[in-house]
């Protein structure tokens, strides 16, 4: 028989083992303590356990692992590490170093089922979701990069890699509280950011599960017309279901919002889009910030960025609108680990 991924059984499940091969159920937690706050892989490293409960954990669980597959350094200092999952399925996430920020970019599904035509992971099939263990991993093995390579703890994390998280809620909700509970990373959910393509009825599940972290939603046109032909989500998830949805998020969770937009060359960068996205973002009626991000070429499309002057003036318009605007330039392009260039494309591993 298979053995059972301990870190998918619940605790009680675990006293009631426990209990029936005659140790005490606080063992659990002991348990739970090696596997989550201290991320252990070996039952022999469980050291205040003994020889014969852990031979016994080994014959009935395993320990899945998540292994750094390949990792490549770009010129900017970005880190990209290809994760191995125990299927052999392979996630990226990415490590962006910027002044005292720390940034960890993680994925919630091996590919993913949304097809927007300027993202890389959007032209690969939705493989399947990653389990809470798995996001909750990734965010470990990147905080250890940032403090082995850059002697700096990790200060952000970004759910912002591969997937749609909120196609995989459940498991993305558990993985993050994971990460902020004590018992796991003990972070605070303020500097833990869900990036969004809009699924309306899972953003007001968050505002109904009163979340603390932030949301960012990845809108890039505020024309319908214009936001089915890059993203076809937008079809059954319309500007104006997402702006219900977003105004609902607020009331509930008071949260600042974060639009995230790519300029791209001649489709909406124009002033009648700034005018739009004024609009729209301004009619949520919440605190919001946008981030016009640089579009990263990827092979499968040919898309152009936005010229540099249509961009200051683009910006200047939502400015005169007493908007905030934010030019994020993008970080490790020349390793494929920037925004939506994420579709397992590892260069070969050095040998
Ligand atoms: N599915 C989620 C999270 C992953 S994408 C979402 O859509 O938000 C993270 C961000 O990168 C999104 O804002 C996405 O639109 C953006 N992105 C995708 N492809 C890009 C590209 N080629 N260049 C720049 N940003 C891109």
């Amino acid at each position: 028989m298979a053995k059972k991924d301990i870190r998918k059984i619940k605790t009680s499940e675990l006293k009631t083992w426990l209990e029936e091969q005659g140790e005490k159920a606080f063992r659990a937690s002991q348990i739970e303590d090696w596997l989550w706050k201290k991320g252990i892989t070996h039952w022999d490293e469980m050291a205040n356990l003994s020889k014969e409960l852990r031979r016994k954990l080994d014959e009935e669980f395993e320990i899945r692992k998540l292994t750094i597959a390949t990792s490549q350094k770009s010129e900017d200092g970005t880190v990209k590490a290809a994760f191995r999952l125990y299927d052999s399925n392979i996630v990226e996430g990415v490590l962006i170093p910027s002044g005292e920020r720390m940034t960890a970019c993680i994925s919630s599904q091996v590919g993913c089922s949304l097809t927007c035509k300027f993202c890389a992971t959007g032209y690969m099939d939705r493989k399947r979701n990653l389990d809470p263990a798995e996001i909750y991993d990734q965010a470990r093995a990147i905080a250890r990069i940032a403090e082995t390579e850059f002697e700096h703890p990790l200060t952000n994390i970004v759910m912002m890699g591969m997937g749609e998280p909120l196609l995989n809620y459940a498991n993305v909700m558990e993985g993050i509280n994971r990460i902020i509970s004590p018992e796991g990373m003990g972070w605070s959910p303020k500097r833990i950011t869900l990036s969004t393509a809009g699924i309306a009825k899972m953003i007001k599940k968050l505002a109904d599960d009163e979340v603390r972290f932030n949301l960012a939603l990845s809108l890039h046109a505020a024309d319908d017309e214009k936001r089915n032909q890059i993203m076809p989500i937008n079809e059954t998830n319309t500007l104006s279901a997402l702006k219900e949805a977003l105004r609902y998020f607020y009331q509930k969770t008071k949260n600042q919002i974060t639009f995230e937009y790519i300029a791209f060359h001649g489709i909406n960068e124009s002033q009648e889009d700034a005018a739009k996205l004024a609009k729209f973002t301004l009619s949520i009626g919440a605190p919001i910030k946008i981030n016009i991000i640089e579009y990263n070429p990827i092979a499968e499309a040919d898309f152009v960025n936005a010229h540099a002057d249509r961009l200051d003036a683009f910006k200047a318009y939502l400015e005169s609108k007493r908007l905030i605007v934010n030019i994020r330039r993008s970080r490790g392009k020349d390793i494929d680990a920037a925004c939506g260039q994420l579709a397992n494309k590892q260069k070969p591993a050095e040998a």
